[in-house]
């Protein structure tokens, strides 16, 4: 099974991964999370996206499409993938196509969580994560049980990401909506698209998300 989760920034893309990694055993891959590993590791596609990032601006599609690459090469073929912030642009969803075909997969679902703009401002300006596990929290709507422990792991030391300011979602946002949501009727075109109501509660959104999987 192969995967994609669409949304703009907040939608709950990485918070309905973890889910889907708990119950199905499926992978991750984020190019999100894999541009901050490069960033904090300095290596030479992360000083280049560093800035980029910063701003709210796209990265290369090269560069993401290689690091996509590069993780499906690396698992085992009876894993299933969720694509998580890849693809966003229509050079990426092309790439996708054949880097799939490449390692024998094919496209089983595209899950569009639908969210209202301005609920995402505040998902974004609230979200923080385990410094440890990179478990991810809500300040309001999903906070740790305990203040200030990890649900997950147990660790005390959380952090926020440097581009979740209120003036880079909106940037972010119009990526989205210039970049990103045209390549969604290509693949409505292909009969794989299902929207999920991503302003609902996060186990709601996953039995939702569990109901399209079968
Ligand atoms: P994305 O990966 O799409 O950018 P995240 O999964 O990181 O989004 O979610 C953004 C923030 O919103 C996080 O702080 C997360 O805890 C919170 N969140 C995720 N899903 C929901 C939901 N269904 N309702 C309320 N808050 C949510
Ligand atoms: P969110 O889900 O909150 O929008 P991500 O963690 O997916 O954030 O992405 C953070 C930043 O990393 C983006 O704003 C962008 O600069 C870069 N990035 C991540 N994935 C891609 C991609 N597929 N193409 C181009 N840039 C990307
Ligand atoms: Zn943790």
């Amino acid at each position: 099974m192969n995967i994609i989760l669409l949304g703009p920034p907040g939608a709950g893309k990485g918070t309905q991964s973890a889910g889907l990694v708990e119950r199905h055993g499926m992978k991750q891959l984020s190019t999100g999370d894999m541009l901050r590993a490069a960033v904090k590791a300095q290596t030479p596609v992360g000083i280049k996206a560093k800035a980029v990032m910063d701003r709210g601006e796209l990265v290369s599609d090269e560069i993401v499409s290689d690091l996509i690459d590069a993780e499906l090469e690396a698992m085992g073929a009876e894993t299933g993938a969720i694509f998580d912030g890849y693809p966003r642009t229509a050079a990426q969803a092309d790439s996708l196509d054949e880097i799939l075909a490449k390692h024998g997969r094919s496209l089983d679902h595209v899950i569009e969580l639908g969210v209202d703009e301005d609920a995402l401002v505040e998902r974004i300006t609230g979200r923080f994560s385990c410094a440890n596990c990179g478990a991810l929290y809500h300040d309001t709507a999903n906070p740790t049980s305990k203040e200030g422990v990890c649900d997950n792991c147990g660790n005390t030391e959380f952090k926020r990401r440097p581009d979740d300011n209120e003036e880079t979602v909106r940037k972010r946002m119009q990526e989205y909506r210039a970049k990103t949501a045209p390549i969604l009727p290509g693949y409505e075109a292909r009969n794989i698209v299902t929207r999920v109501d991503g302003m609902a509660a996060i186990d709601e959104v996953a039995g939702a998300i569990d109901a399209i999987l079968g």
